[in-house]
């Protein structure tokens, strides 16, 4: 039974993201990618990518239709009303962890592909596992971009007007002041908002703000409500990845329930 499951799960994806490719439905989306620590270590810290996957993704993306574009360049053509480029990805990675800059870095250079990384300002050099100033400046000369992911990682939703306020400034001034350019991106912990955050978000004065949910994005998504989808150690072949980036999974994530 268990070896049916598997077999119809595989078909699903398969039908599913022939089906998204025939229909060039990624044309005018743009899919945000979402990654945290890219490391073999998988005892402690979650969510992970081993190294290895990551760059067979980085591969597959390369060699494929995807288009990866800069996220200043999705909130532009979303602000501007100007065509998205076809199949066009966004890479970020959330919290600042180091191997970013020691794994993640090198391969997204190595494909000449731009990267947002959203900081949690507070984590900043505290510890081994993750980014100092140093290695962020060094990555910000070669065109990474750095956005907000708050100063402490709070539940946001559960925060008293007063600290949401510090959580949303104090990162945004750390960064300005660090890297002497405006921090305009912002990384919703735990993906967790409510409208009156989007709200606070967009008058502290960033341009943008991403979350959660697993959809492309299209001109007509909210810069305030960018979807991103998860990349995770199960994403580990082309197979994987083609259903990913196509959305199949959400189908198949369907089909799971009901079977
Ligand atoms: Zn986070």
């Amino acid at each position: 039974m268990k070896k049916l499951k598997k077999s119809i799960s595989t078909l699903i994806d398969y039908v599913t993201s022939l089906i998204h490719s025939s229909l060039h439905s990624e044309q005018q989306r743009c899919r945000i990618l979402e990654f945290h620590s890219i490391s073999d270590d998988f005892s402690g810290r979650m969510p992970i990518l081993s190294p290895s996957a990551f760059h067979e993704f980085m591969k597959y993306i390369y060699n494929s239709k995807y288009t990866v574009i800069s996220l200043n360049h999705l909130v532009e053509c979303l602000e501007q009303i100007k065509p998205l480029p076809k199949n066009s990805l966004v890479i970020t990675f959330d919290d600042g962890y180091k191997d970013n800059f020691l794994t993640a870095f090198p391969i997204l250079e190595k494909y000449n592909f731009p990267a947002t990384i959203f900081l949690v300002t507070g984590w900043i050099g505290k510890n081994p596992t993750y980014l100092s100033w140093k290695e962020i400046k060094q990555m910000h000369s070669s065109g990474i971009l750095f956005g907000s992911h708050t100063d402490t990682h709070p539940y946001l939703t559960k925060l008293p007007p007063e600290k949401l306020e510090h959580e949303l400034k104090k990162s945004k001034e750390i960064i300005e002041n660090k890297l002497g350019t405006e921090c305009w991106a912002f990384s919703y912990p735990y993906g967790k908002v409510n409208e009156s955050i989007r709200e606070k978000v967009k008058k502290i004065g960033y341009k943008c703000a991403v979350s959660k949910g697993e959809k492309s994005n299209t001109l007509r998504t909210p810069l305030f409500e960018l979807s991103r989808t998860f990349i995770y150690e199960t994403d580990i072949t082309p197979h994987h990845f083609r259903v990913r980036l196509s959305g199949a999974h959400q189908w198949r994530r369907l089909w799971s329930q009901t079977l």
